[in-house]
C-alpha cells in the first residue's frame, strides 16, 4: 500500500490522500477537494483512480467528486447515512466493511459518530496500521461538532473506539491543524513538553512535509486523549465552573471541546 499525501493550500487547510496498490496501479482517493492535484499525483505515478471514498458529507471533503468522476469513471464511496447528502454515491458503507484497493491495501470502515452522525474512518492494516480519519480525529485535537455533530458521540468514538486501536497506527487527518492545535494543549497543559517539543520541532516545516504522527504520540500531545490529567482538569476547572471536583472522562472531554469551541 502507498499513500500520497495530498495538502491543498486553501484556507481550510484540507489534506487529501491517493492510496495506490504498488502491484496494480489502482488507486483511491481520500475526501478530494482539489481533484486535478489528487489526479496530477495518480496521473504522474502511472496510477488509475477507481474509487472515492468520502469521509463524511460536509463540502470541503465532497466538492471535487463530480469532477474527478468525470475524469476517471471512479466510484463514489461514502457512509451510507451521508449518501443522501452527498449525491452521486454508488456504494453506501456501514461499519466493518473492507474496501479493496488493487491487491496490496485494504481499508476496514469504521463508523465513527461525532463531528457529523454520518462519518467514516478508514483504518489500513498493511505494513503496521494506518488511520484515515477525516474531521474525527486531528493531529493534537479532534473535530468540532458545529456541522450536524454531537459531542457526546464524538467522545464515545474517541474514547471507546479510535484510542483502543493499535499505538503505532499511524494519524492520516482531514486538515493540516497541527500547530494550532498544539498551541491550545499548551493552553489547557502548560506543563506538556512534549507539545513544546512537537510544536518546536514543526516549525518552519511546510504543510506538504509536516510529520506523520502515532496514535501512541497522539497520546502525548492531544488532550482529548489525556482525560485523566490533574493538571489539565485543574485547568478546566478554573474556565467551566460546572466541571465537578473528580469528573469522569466523559465530563472532562465534553468540557474541553467546549473550551476548545471559543478558544
Ligand atoms: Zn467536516
Ligand atoms: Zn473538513
Amino acid at each position: 500500500m502507498i499513500v500520497e499525501r495530498i495538502w491543498a493550500a486553501n484556507e481550510l487547510r484540507n489534506y487529501h490522500y491517493v492510496i495506490a496498490c504498488g502491484e496494480t496501479g489502482e488507486a483511491l482517493v481520500v475526501d478530494p477537494l482539489d481533484w486535478q492535484a489528487c489526479l496530477k499525483v495518480a496521473d504522474d505515478r502511472g496510477w488509475k483512480i477507481r474509487q472515492i471514498v468520502n469521509t463524511h458529507e460536509h463540502k470541503d471533503h465532497t466538492a471535487g467528486n463530480a469532477e474527478l468522476v468525470k475524469a476517471t469513471g471512479a466510484r463514489v464511496l461514502a457512509h451510507a447515512r451521508a449518501a443522501s447528502m452527498i449525491g452521486g454515491v454508488d456504494q453506501g458503507l456501514v461499519a466493518g466493511d473492507v474496501i479493496r484497493v488493487g491487491r496490496s491495501a485494504e481499508l476496514e470502515c469504521l463508523d465513527t459518530p461525532g463531528h457529523t452522525l454520518a462519518h467514516v474512518c478508514l483504518l489500513a492494516h498493511a505494513e503496521g496500521s494506518a488511520l484515515f480519519s477525516g474531521d474525527t480525529l486531528f493531529n493534537a485535537g479532534v473535530g468540532n461538532c458545529r456541522g450536524g455533530g454531537d459531542p457526546e458521540r464524538l467522545f464515545e468514538t474517541c474514547a471507546l473506539h479510535l484510542a483502543r486501536l493499535p499505538p503505532s497506527t499511524r494519524i492520516y487527518p482531514g486538515h493540516d491543524y497541527l500547530q494550532n492545535n498544539l498551541r491550545f494543549t499548551r493552553h489547557v497543559e502548560a506543563g506538556n513538553q512534549a507539545a513544546a517539543d512537537w510544536l518546536a520541532r514543526s516549525e518552519n516545516v511546510p504543510p506538504e512535509q509536516r510529520p506523520v504522527l502515532t496514535l501512541a504520540q497522539e497520546f502525548t500531545v492531544n488532550s482529548f486523549f489525556r482525560l485523566g490529567e490533574p493538571g489539565l482538569i485543574e485547568t478546566l476547572r478554573q474556565r467551566v465552573s460546572s466541571l465537578p471536583a473528580r469528573p469522569t472522562p466523559r465530563e472532562v472531554f465534553l468540557a474541553l471541546r467546549e473550551l476548545r469551541n471559543s478558544w
